[in-house]
């Protein structure tokens, strides 16, 4: 026998040890999508590009950049209205017979340390625009007048926030634990990244988005 099969015969020697007397792996879960799910997730992006459309003033736009602002507002509205009707319809579905979640949502080692970081990069989102607008620069995803509507931000700010845990509370609702965490470790990473740049654009000249 070489020393590379010895070897691969301890490391499979090691793999198996443990394997042995296990419980044979559990039988994958239905993953039911709560009642109503499309059409409240639907209803809401209906409501989140009629606020887009109708709430939000384009009139200091200027003229060549207001059809993509609109269809910037209208996305992100849109999104937040759909993220926010799909947590709602999967908030008020109750769990099938025999069907429980394997952690709490808000009280785990994961998700309450995540779900505070997502407020607190929504929050240094509202700061870091400010800090930004009120040396000057331009607002790129929603529009100078709405970021500079003190109430009309802080109720979009309160709104993403809602929405990033709402659909964090979906792919948990709906079995997708691994996704969940992604979801919200990605939202943190990526708030981090945008109030460095948005805190940096003055000095810089440009942001990261
Ligand atoms: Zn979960």
């Amino acid at each position: 026998m070489s020393r590379l099969r010895s070897l691969l015969c301890l490391v499979l020697a090691a793999l198996a040890i443990p394997a042995r007397g296990q419980a044979p792996p559990p039988a994958p879960r239905q993953r039911h999508l709560p009642a109503h799910f499309w059409l409240v997730a639907a209803a809401g992006l209906a409501a989140g590009l009629a606020i887009g459309e109708a709430g939000v003033s384009y009139a200091a736009v200027a003229p060549g950049q207001r059809a993509v602002q609109r269809v910037r507002v209208g996305v992100t509205f849109g999104a937040i209205g759909a993220a926010l009707g799909a947590g709602w319809a999967a908030a008020a579905a109750p769990y099938p017979p025999g069907e429980n979640a394997p952690h709490s949502f808000w009280r785990d080692r994961w998700n309450t340390p995540l779900l505070a970081g997502i407020v607190t990069v929504q929050a240094l989102d509202y700061t870091s625009t400010r800090y930004f607008r009120d040396r000057g620069l331009p607002e790129w995803l929603l529009t100078n007048s709405l970021v500079d509507n003190r109430a009309a931000f802080i109720a979009t700010e309160a709104a993403s926030v809602a929405a990033a845990i709402a659909l964090a509370y979906v792919l948990h609702r709906t079995g997708h634990h691994r996704w969940e965490r992604l979801f919200e470790a990605g939202y943190v990473g990526m708030g981090m990244v945008s109030a460095i740049a948005n805190y940096r654009y003055p000095t810089v000249g440009h942001a990261l988005f």
